[in-house]
């Protein structure tokens, strides 16, 4: 038998997390916040499995993504199926699409998904194998209103939580014709500077040169800071379409710079994509950032003067990311499905709204505290609580303190104006004591009037 090192049972794995109370609470506080927008704005809610045919994903990512190539969970299945955990969200609704005829329904549809993912990649601050993302998508509809929607959504979700200092990260990777004339030009450049670029990026040259854009690595940073720009080489209708985005965002006032090393490295992207940085700049700074960025988005065509990579202010984590994704339908069927959709990080932004201490778990105050004494009392007490709890009364009690004393003591740190006690007599005689803190004074009233008579003493509070 293998002997079981029970300190590495005792863990959560490598890369996973507990999410304690006051974090779920934060967590449940920001999905309810995206839920609202979303359905306002009439996306609906769609849940697909956890697990997917892997093929989906190599189908539609691309062989060479990171994510099919290092980060999936795959697995066959006792049944001999090859199966993956999902890694993103998109490719499975883009299957559902399909699967349940969605194209026979009004176009656009309009989903939204909330759930967890899960991809192979090494910890660190913010990146977890298990990861949250509430992300929105529109399908069937081509038109640069749909990207700025997208981006509308994931902006007035962090609005909504009161993050203001946020940054989208913008570029158009053009369609299939432009980008490779772009390709080419790109490889033609790399190819001169291949024995400098690192190791991961000589790969990348000739699996996806584009995604050489995206390493990390100084010297790779450096080069491509010199490389051609995409928005050289989009053909007309591309162009066009990009600036309609950009108009957009102009009109709702979010800020924005031209990013032309972001590519996102997916194989399905085409036009728009995005991803949105938190910065930590001061908002006086922040607003003469924004008026550089107008400045650089009046003419696109412009490209040169758009901000190169290294001249990336100083952002930190990109707390939200998405595009377009014309040829995803293209790959999975024959069918033309254009689309986009975006998604934010429900790690990320459950961590920043702590970091900027955004109290989104405030509770309403408890305006009454529940003492029950004995195991009688406890049982009234339960079916008590759920009164007050759908008369919207905001109740607290401690199910685990048997004496009268520490009861009080506690309901007297919380500050509430009444408390309510059932002793074994009271829950005998089917009656609470209604005691008033400030005053000290209490009355026994008989448990079918307890809720009518705790609402007239608060509303005269
Ligand atoms: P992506 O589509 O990979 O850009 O993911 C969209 C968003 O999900 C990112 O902007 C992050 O906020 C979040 N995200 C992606 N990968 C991870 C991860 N490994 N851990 C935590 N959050 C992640």
């Amino acid at each position: 038998m293998t002997k079981i090192n029970l300190k590495d049972v005792l863990r959560t794995p490598k890369g996973t997390r507990d999410l304690l109370p006051e974090e779920v609470a934060v967590w449940q506080k920001i999905e309810e916040r995206a839920r609202e927008v979303a359905e306002y704005y009439g996306f609906r809610p769609i849940r697909t499995p956890h697990i997917e045919h892997t093929e989906l994903f190599t189908a539609s990512l691309g062989e060479a993504s990171d994510v099919v190539e290092k980060q999936m969970y795959s697995f066959v299945t006792r049944g001999h199926d090859k199966l993956t955990l999902r890694p993103e969200g998109t490719a499975p609704i883009m299957r559902a699409y399909m699967e349940h005829g969605m194209r026979a329904w009004p176009q656009p549809v309009m989903l939204y998904y909330n759930g967890s993912f899960f991809r192979h990649e090494n910890p660190q601050r913010g990146r977890y194998r298990e990861l949250g993302q509430f992300g929105f998508e529109i399908l069937g509809d081509d038109s640069p209103v749909a990207d700025a929607m997208i981006i509308r959504m994931l902006t007035l979700v962090l609005e909504e939580l009161g993050i203001k200092n946020f940054t989208v990260h913008i570029n158009t990777l053009g369609d299939k014709e432009c980008r490779g004339d772009y390709k080419k030009e790109l490889v033609q450049y790399l190819r001169k500077k291949v024995n400098y670029l690192c190791k991961d990026c000589k790969i990348r040259l000739k699996q996806n040169p584009l995604r050489v854009l995206d390493c990390k690595d100084p010297n790779c940073a450096e080069i491509k800071a010199g490389a051609p720009q995409m928005i050289e080489y989009v053909c007309a209708a591309c162009k066009s379409h990009f600036k309609e985005v950009l108009e957009f965002l102009d009109e709702l006032g979010i800020p924005y710079l031209l990013d032309h090393a972001l590519v996102r490295g997916l194989d399905y992207y085409s036009r728009t994509v995005f991803e949105i940085f938190l910065d930590e700049k001061k908002p006086e700074e922040k607003k003469k950032k924004k008026e550089e960025v107008k400045t650089e988005n009046a003419e696109v065509t412009e490209a040169a003067d758009a901000v190169k990579p290294q001249e990336k202010p100083a952002l930190n984590i990109a707390i939200a990311g998405g595009g377009r994704y014309d040829y995803l339908g293209k790959m999975l069927s024959s069918k033309d499905i254009p689309a986009t959709g975006g998604a934010f990080g429900l790690d990320r932004l459950t961590d920043a709204a702590r970091e900027l201490n955004i109290n989104l778990a405030r509770k309403k105050a408890p305006k009454l505290f529940l003492i029950q004494l004995g195991s009688h009392a406890k049982k009234k007490s339960l079916a008590l609580a759920e009164e007050f709890r759908q008369a919207n009364i905001p109740l607290a009690m401690s199910f685990s303190r048997d004496s009268i004393g520490s009861q009080l003591k506690i309901a007297s740190r919380l500050g509430v104006g009444y408390v309510v006690i059932i002793g074994q007599k009271e829950a005998f005689d089917e009656t609470a004591i209604v005691r008033n803190m400030e005053a000290g004074v209490q009355e026994t009233i008989p448990l079918p009037r307890l809720l009518s008579y705790v609402k007239n003493k608060l509303k005269s509070k």
